[in-house]
């Protein structure tokens, strides 16, 4: 096994300077990975490609994740087949990426990704393999460079996801560190943190992301340069920064992540109007309680939909829109249809938002406005409309923020667990000029500052 480590040892003559990293063989017996905890079809996947002689490790977050004894998401493997290779092997595959080939292996609903060592990447060439999906009409280099094991771990992100784990001798090689940061609990970039940021500055976002999910500390080195390098993100194409977003808030240390991204300045390149507006004094309650609201959906199993996200994400925007045009004279209703189109045609700038999500969003905060408008066949229409549920949970969460405290929440709660009598009495008790009605009429909806 050693010996085949010292085969993949860099060539000479490579121009770019590295921090001198020494590699590590870790033996079966000094760690902790458990065989039990990878997938039967990551080791279908390994174990296929050693037997047709290539060599074939697990990398990245499976070996970190298993490491920290969690389950992982999902498995990569790096490998010296070529995809095209990779791909003969395997029916049940198909090639990705069109500038860097990655392969799709299928079982069922699991995709293992197995990628060709990578050489010495630079610039641009060197990123995610979203990155290089989206850029792929750009400018940036169309030939795969292949390279060497060690190179591979050089172009990796952090030091803990440059770990390989071999299914021959079940050892762990690690040519970073990243064995003592995982020990210690620390994310460390790989080279020099700020041209790697440079390079791809959606690095600086997924240090945050890991060190929220990880509990993870950020390495000094590694953290100095994201609030300069922050505004770099603006490059990255928006297609890309959306998804990353998802990333960011979906895996259930949504509440923690914002607040390092808040603390990193990086909230501004992805959120600008968002980031303004707090900057202005807008409250961003109703944002840290949505993501609690959602972390803790996501670790009792249960979906989140990204508009809900996107509405509670850009809500802060929306408010100082909404009221600078009240403020201005306008009417509160065209207003909000106003400052809505407004909100979304500026962030889709920043973070793409596809169709399919900033419709239902809108109908989230519009559905703000109907909620206290219960009179007549108001509430039942309203009950009745497709975003019903996610708009009324939104309304529990601005309740919970502290945005409006006239029980309309529970209203809505208690309408909804009645039969039809008891559905028809509620609506008569709502005194047509009752308080909740006089608010109506002052033709002022639920605003935070009302
Ligand atoms: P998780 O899947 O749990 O979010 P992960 O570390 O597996 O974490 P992936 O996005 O699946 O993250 O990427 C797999 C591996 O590819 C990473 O562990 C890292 O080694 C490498 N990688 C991913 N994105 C980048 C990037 N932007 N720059 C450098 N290396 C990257
Ligand atoms: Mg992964």
């Amino acid at each position: 096994m050693l010996k085949k480590i010292m085969s993949y040892m860099p060539g000479k003559g490579r121009k770019k300077q590295q921090p001198t990293y020494q590699r590590q063989v870790i033996p079966r017996d000094q760690h902790t990975v458990s065989r039990s905890l990878i997938s039967e079809p990551a080791k279908k996947v390994l174990s296929r490609l050693n037997n047709a002689g290539f060599e074939a490790y697990l990398v990245g977050g499976g070996v970190r994740d298993i490491l920290l004894n969690g389950r992982p998401k999902d498995f990569d493997v790096a490998t010296n087949a070529t995809p095209e290779e990779v791909r003969d092997l395997f029916r049940n595959s198909r090639m990705i990426g069109r500038r860097f080939r990655i392969v799709h292996v299928l079982f069922g609903r699991e995709i293992i990704e197995v990628t060709t060592f990578r050489g010495n990447a630079t610039e641009a060439e060197d990123s995610s393999d979203d990155q290089r999906r989206a850029s792929e009409h750009g400018l940036l280099l169309r030939d795969n460079v292949y390279g060497s094991m060690e190179e591979d771990a050089l172009r990796r992100d952090f030091t803990v996801n440059a770990l390989y784990y071999s299914l021959e001798d079940f050892s762990v090689i690690d040519f970073t560190g990243g064995v003592d940061d995982l020990n210690n609990r620390r994310l460390t970039l790989i080279g020099d943190p700020e041209t790697r940021y440079r390079e791809d500055p959606v690095r600086m976002l997924r240090a945050v992301r890991f060190a929220a999910k990880l509990d993870f500390s950020i390495a000094p080195d590694t953290e100095a340069p994201i609030q300069t390098l922050a505004p770099l993100l603006t490059h990255v194409p928006s297609a890309r920064l959306f998804e990353e977003v998802l990333k960011l808030f979906s895996a259930g240390y949504g509440a923690k992540t914002y607040g390092l991204l808040t603390q990193y300045g990086l909230l501004a390149p992805l959120f600008p109007a968002t980031a303004a507006a707090i900057a202005n004094g807008e409250p961003d309650d109703l944002i840290r309680r949505a993501l609690e609201n959602t972390d803790n959906r996501i670790h009792q199993g249960k979906s989140v939909t990204p508009y809900f996200l996107y509405a509670a994400l850009l809500w802060p925007a929306l408010q100082a829109e909404w009221q600078r045009r009240q403020d201005n004279g306008e009417p509160a209703q065209p207003a909000l249809h106003q400052a809505i189109g407004k909100v979304i045609g500026q962030q889709v700038q920043a973070t793409a938002i596809p169709r399919r999500f900033s419709g239902p969003m809108k109908e989230i905060w519009e559905l703000q406005m109907r909620l206290p408008r219960r009179n007549g066949k108001r509430a039942l229409v309203t009950l009745e409309h497709p975003r019903f549920r996610a708009a009324y949970d939104f309304l529990l969460v601005r309740e919970a923020a502290g945005e409006t405290n006239e029980g309309l929440g529970e209203w809505w709660t208690d309408f909804q667990k009645k039969d039809e009598k008891g559905r028809e009495r509620m609506l008569s008790e709502l005194a047509p000029s009752g308080p909740k009605n006089r608010r109506r009429k002052r033709k002022k909806p639920a605003t935070p500052k009302d």
